[in-house]
């Protein structure tokens, strides 16, 4: 591990503490999980996993094409007709509350691998991703037997088969968000994941595989963009939930249009993170911190924005230099890692535009001195201050550790600059009044506003967005109401 070595008097070196890879297996390579079984894919192709964190090879992943996704959405739409729509809610229940066991029974090997495929710092996916995962299993596992209750009065029946499409920066927690409702609400599913971080959606294959569920309910397929858009325009699939980029997310809106496809789409974002004068100062840092910097800034709610007041303007920033300089960059598998390796090179490449953007419309940038490791991709955490709400930088979402900050005086100015993008996905907002955050939470148009704290989440809620953020809910009830058809 190459620890990020600081200028700061105030930090210091850990040693390295690297999370052994001794006890996970992966195989040479993966098939498409099908009909309960692992199918060659009939195209005979294959593409590489790497580890984006030292670019080595870690497996062969068998890439999907129409033919396969046909194979796949026949064996769950049999497996809809003749097993899963048959069961009570309760025996549903028991096949997603072993899932969730199992999953939490494999949770160290998960964890290394979401790190290892994806490079995000082990510390995250060993205490956020894995457990949040295997939570929402477990908390969709008790509505299954009480959607009369979800939903007093009406009568509730399932969509048939979803196509459900995953990006990469939350693998095996986006996996879960998908079929765990899914399959509690009685309807099948053909879900693939990214082409760079397949491998966690597999080990989940496994698990379903293992906790004994009927084949063809849950088919695991893996490719690229094509693979995605071949579950998208297949005439017998029933609903879509996507979530990605607002690029992608266009392009199957088009698609599905004039057809009897039901959709939810959780696209990008560009959220505001609000720091008032009477905020806790210190604790308000921790949180822009986690904000934007959390996940290398892959995550669709990051705190990519800040406002600050005006009067406390320069303190924060001076605080958020010194923090950022005590951040370590570096191997994903560290313990210490704050910041693990950018998802691919390709993203790198642009997050690096983006900072070359900045630059060029005149904004000051602030990187904290850092040791990267010559091989990965990887970003330090990187200020933008002097911008303006017009700045593309402040406009469009990065996804990497970029955090722009502009000052403010008035509520109203900071309600209508936090406003100003296309997207409306979360927000932050900190002060002492509770009163000045009801105020807040009803004038931004944000699916999510977190008060005092940032990216907390929770099984039992909604999570969703406003404008080119997307529509649709999941998470608690709302996440049942995207899978069920109600008369
Ligand atoms: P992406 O490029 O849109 O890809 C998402 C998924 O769609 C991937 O599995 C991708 O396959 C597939 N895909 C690509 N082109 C497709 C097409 N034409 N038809 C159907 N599927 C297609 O997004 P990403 O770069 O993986 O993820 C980052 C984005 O996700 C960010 O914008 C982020 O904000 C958003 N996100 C949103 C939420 C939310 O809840 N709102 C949560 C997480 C992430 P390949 O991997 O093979 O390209
Ligand atoms: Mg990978």
């Amino acid at each position: 591990m190459k620890s990020k070595k600081t200028e700061s008097s105030t930090s210091w070196l850990y040693s390295p503490s690297p999370e052994s890879t001794a006890h996970i297996s992966l195989r040479e390579s993966y098939d498409l999980y099908i009909n309960g079984k692992w199918e060659k894919p009939i195209s005979g192709k294959y593409f590489d996993s790497i580890n984006p964190a030292n670019e080595k090879h870690l497996a062969k992943i068998a890439h999907a094409d129409q033919a396969d996704i046909d194979k796949a959405v026949k064996a769950a739409r049999k497996a809809y007709d003749t097993a899963w729509s048959k069961l009570s809610g309760s025996e549903r229940a028991k096949y997603i509350y072993r899932i969730a066991r199992i999953m939490q029974e494999r949770a160290r090997e998960l964890a290394v691998i979401e790190s290892l495929d994806g490079g995000k710092p082990i510390r995250e996916s060993r205490d956020i991703d894995i457990p949040l995962a295997c939570n929402h299993f477990f908390y969709y596992a008790g509505w299954a037997d009480k959607l009369e209750y979800a939903f007093p009065t009406r009568k509730v029946e399932a969509l048939g088969v979803a196509g459900q499409i995953i990006p990469w920066n939350f693998p095996l927690l986006m996996a879960a968000w998908k079929i765990a409702p899914a399959l509690a609400t009685g309807n099948t599913v053909v879900l693939k994941p990214a082409e760079t971080t397949s491998l966690t959606a597999l080990k989940l294959a496994e698990i379903i595989h293992d906790a004994g569920l009927p084949p063809g309910v849950v088919n695991i397929v893996t490719g690229f963009g094509d693979t995605g858009a071949a579950i998208v325009n297949h005439p017998d699939i029933n609903k879509i939930a996507f979530t990605g980029s607002t690029n992608v997310g266009k392009i199957i809106q088009k698609a599905i249009a004039g057809t009897s496809k039901k959709a939810t789409l959780e696209l990008g974002g560009k959220s505001a993170n609000i720091i008032f004068d009477d905020a806790p100062i210190d604790q308000a840092v921790e949180g822009i911190v986690n904000g934007i910097f959390f996940n290398q800034g892959h995550v669709c709610c990051a705190g990519s924005r800040l406002y600050v007041q005006e009067s406390v303007a320069e303190k924060v920033i001076q605080k958020l230099k010194d923090r950022i300089q005590t951040l370590y960059v570096g191997d994903p598998l560290d313990k210490n890692t704050d910041i693990g390796a950018i998802n691919s090179k390709e993203q790198l490449q642009t997050i690096d535009k983006y900072i070359k953007i900045g630059i060029k419309e005149g904004a000051e940038i602030y990187q904290p001195a850092c040791n990267l490791p010559k091989k990965g991709f990887y970003c330090p955490p990187t200020l933008f201050t002097n911008v303006a709400q017009s700045n593309l930088i402040v406009q469009e979402e990065i996804f990497g550790p970029v955090l722009t900050v502009q000052t403010f005086r008035t509520v109203d100015e900071v309600i209508q600059k936090a406003n100003n993008t296309p997207f409306g996905l979360a927000a932050g907002v900190w002060t002492d009044k509770g009163s000045r955050i009801f105020n807040l939470t009803t004038k931004l148009r944000a699916g999510v506003v977190w008060a005092n704290t940032y990216n907390k989440f929770d099984p039992s809620s909604p999570f969703g967005g406003y404008k080119e953020s997307g529509f649709g809910r999941e998470g608690g009830v709302h996440g049942l109401s995207a899978y069920v058809k109600l008369s």
